[in-house]
Parts: C-alpha cells; sequence; structure tokens
C-alpha cells in the first residue's frame, strides 16, 4: 500500500472514530483531501484509494491540476477553499464544483454570472472570521446572514454553509469553543429560512475537535500527503 493509501485509511479511521464518539452517524462527515502544492501523480494516488473530493488553495495550481486529471473530471469533485480575489473568478467559476472561501458579495456576485450555462450551480460556502482576528479573511459573524441571503439569491450559486479556519488553540477544549460557535451561527442561517447543510471546518491538527460540534465536511491535507514546503507565492 502506498504511503498516500495508507494514510487515508488512517485518516478515515479517525473521522469514523470521532463520529462514533460524538454519536453520529456514520458517512455524516465528508473527507475532503487537500492537494495544494502536491503534484497530479499525489491526487491520482488518492484517486486511486478511494478518494474522490479534493481541495486547492491557489488558482493557477488547482486550474492546473483540474486540466491535467480531466479523465476523471466526471468522478472527481474539486473544491476551491484558497481566499479569492475578485479578479481571479472567472477560471474557479469554469473549472470547479465548490468555493469555501466566500467573504464578499462581489466576489460571489463574479462567480455566479461567470459559472458556465452548462454545469450545476457552483456549491458555496461563507467563511466566517469565527476567531475575531484582525488579520484573518472571514466574514464577521454578523454579517453572515446578510451576506448568505444575498448569496443564496444569486442564480449560478447554490449556498451551502459555513466554513472557517479558527485560529490554533491549545487543546481540544479550546479547540471546540469557536467550531460550536459556527455550528450555532449555521442554526441562525436555518432559522431565518435558508436551506443550508454543510459546516466546513475541521484540518489535520482539529478534525475530532470540529467533529465534536457538528462537522459535515473535513479539510485535511498534511495527514494525508505529508507536510508542505513553505508557502510559495502562487496566484
Ligand atoms: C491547507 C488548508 C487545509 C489543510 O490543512 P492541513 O493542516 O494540512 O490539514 C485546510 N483548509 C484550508 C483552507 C487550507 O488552506
Amino acid at each position: 500500500m502506498s504511503v498516500i493509501a495508507a494514510n487515508l485509511q488512517d485518516v478515515n479511521g479517525r473521522i469514523a472514530a470521532a463520529a462514533q464518539q460524538a454519536g453520529r452517524p456514520a458517512g455524516a462527515v465528508a473527507l475532503l483531501a487537500v492537494s495544494k502544492t502536491f503534484p497530479d501523480g499525489a491526487v491520482r494516488e488518492a484517486f486511486a484509494a478511494g478518494q474522490r473530493a479534493f481541495g486547492e488553495n491557489y488558482v493557477q495550481e488547482g486550474v492546473a491540476k483540474v486540466v491535467a486529471l480531466a479523465d476523471l473530471r466526471e468522478q472527481i469533485a474539486w473544491h476551491f477553499i484558497g481566499p479569492l480575489q475578485s479578479n481571479k473568478t472567472r477560471l474557479v467559476a469554469e473549472h470547479f464544483d465548490w468555493v469555501h472561501a466566500i467573504d464578499r458579495l462581489r466576489v460571489a456576485e463574479r462567480l455566479s454570472a461567470q459559472r458556465p450555462a452548462g454545469m450545476a450551480p457552483l456549491q458555496v460556502c461563507i467563511q466566517v472570521n469565527i476567531s475575531d482576528e484582525a488579520s484573518k479573511s472571514g466574514v464577521a459573524p454578523e454579517q453572515a446572514l446578510a451576506l448568505a441571503q444575498a448569496v443564496a439569491a444569486l442564480p449560478g450559486l447554490r449556498l451551502r454553509g459555513l466554513m472557517a479556519i479558527p485560529e490554533p488553540a491549545a487543546d481540544a477544549a479550546a479547540q471546540r469553543l469557536p467550531f460550536a460557535a459556527l455550528r450555532a451561527l449555521l442554526g441562525s442561517l436555518r432559522e431565518a429560512g435558508l436551506d443550508v447543510d454543510t459546516l466546513s471546518m475541521g484540518m489535520s491538527g482539529d478534525m475530532e475537535a470540529a467533529i465534536a460540534e457538528g462537522a459535515t465536511l473535513v479539510r485535511i491535507g498534511t495527514a494525508i500527503f505529508g507536510s508542505r514546503p513553505a508557502p510559495a507565492p502562487h496566484g
């Protein structure tokens, strides 16, 4: 078995154990394999091991990978999870199935307008700055509902839920607080009448805490593909 296949098995085991511990059904938590910085071959290896959803952070790298893996296009769900500038929306609208980090209406409007007519609506999540850090992206929690309502009205998009990247926390109990806050916020969107079902939260270091608080999708890179080189100046 390849290292990637073994890591995938391990991660799927961690997800299943965390779901069970939280009293949630097996299969309640989807695994998004974050392949940013790793070559096409790594994605093919993960695909061969059964993985079908992949996440990318950088527009050029991500689109190149979608194109290089065109033979598997119908079987893979490609998620764009990085920050997205409004001048780079078109390629994402044309190549991806999901976008996780919507935090401005302008970006959502462009994605909607640029989504090709023959494709299914782009599935999107709104990124919330749940730890309230000045430096991080994401909409303030108080503004999430208004943005969600505006995004839900766009014809080229299908609003699925919320995403967050909390600041690192010291222990499991502290990790759970921002995830609990994001879950509560999703509940308030539902109460306001929005049809949302996705909590995109949890990474290699905090997936158990996220699953305990209701994550429906965890975004895992390092635990599957290994550690990444220092961030490169991708676009
Ligand atoms: C890189 C990245 C991940 C994966 O992080 P790991 O710690 O490697 O699992 C998840 N979500 C986002 C938004 C990322 O940029």
